[in-house]
């Protein structure tokens, strides 16, 4: 029977299944952030910007007569994670969660895994060549390293100066493609990538790439 489900995206995978949905004919709205300019076009309904935490999200639920409730966020966007929790409680809508699920690190490998951001920092050894696979709102720690240099990949322009002492920024989404990614890494002669245990496929290329070239990854885990 068809449903009327709010997505809560921001991910491929979020996109993926709205196509999905939408094609067995249920009604379905893709809710963003709207941290990125210009997101691609969703299937289905689209509505942009936060709720005003759980309780704004629950009332939303309630007005729009949402009937089930999907979380397809990124895994590191904890709080959106959490509001969802909250408001499924209050709103007794049915939630399913569809994160992904973390990449297991294999044989090839060589990642060295920490547990936060500022770990990440101080396991890069100096006069290292970084590719920085991170959000931008996570780079700034990195401006305490001025013995690194950093490629900073980002989706879109940042909106001011970055604070990394020695940068350069790199424009555009990870390719799939782990040869492209390759030559992302030697053509900058990168010697490190710093980057999340994000899982999914759009982003494990350079997790590829690296293994190929038997380049060490700092991976910050969940
Ligand atoms: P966050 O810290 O969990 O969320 C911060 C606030 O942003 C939330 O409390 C909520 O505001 C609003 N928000 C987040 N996701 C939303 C959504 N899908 N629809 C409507 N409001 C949303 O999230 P974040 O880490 O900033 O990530 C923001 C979005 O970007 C997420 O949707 C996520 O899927 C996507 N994304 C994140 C990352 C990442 O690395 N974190 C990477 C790729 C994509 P209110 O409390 O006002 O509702």
């Amino acid at each position: 029977m068809a449903k009327k489900i709010l997505i809560l995206g921001g991910t491929k995978e979020a996109a993926e299944l709205a196509k999905e949905l939408v094609s067995d004919g249920h009604d379905v709205t893709t809710s963003l952030a709207g941290r990125t300019k210009e997101p691609l076009p969703i299937t289905g309904k689209t509505r942009i910007g936060g709720f005003g935490g759980a309780q704004g999200l629950a009332e939303y639920l309630m007005l729009e007569k949402v009937e089930h409730l999907i979380d397809a966020t990124h895994p590191f966007a904890k709080q959106i994670s959490k509001n969802a929790v909250e408001a499924a409680k209050l709103t007794s809508v049915q939630f399913e969660i569809r994160t992904r699920k973390p990449w297991e690190k294999k044989e090839d490998d060589l990642w060295q895994e920490v547990a936060t951001l500022g770990e990440a920092l101080h396991a890069i050894p100096s006069g290292a060549r970084v590719l920085l696979a991170l959000g931008s709102q996570y780079i700034d720690i990195f401006a305490a390293r001025s013995d690194v240099f950093y490629l900073v990949r980002m989706v879109d322009p940042p909106t001011k100066p970055l604070k990394l002492p020695n940068h350069e920024i790199l424009l555009g989404k990870p390719s799939t493609d782990w040869q492209i990614e390759q030559s992302v890494l030697t053509q900058n002669n990168l010697t490190h990538i710093v980057c999340r245990n994000s899982g999914g496929q759009g982003a494990y290329a350079k997790i590829q790439a690296a293994s190929a070239l038997q380049l060490p990854v700092i991976i910050v885990n969940r």
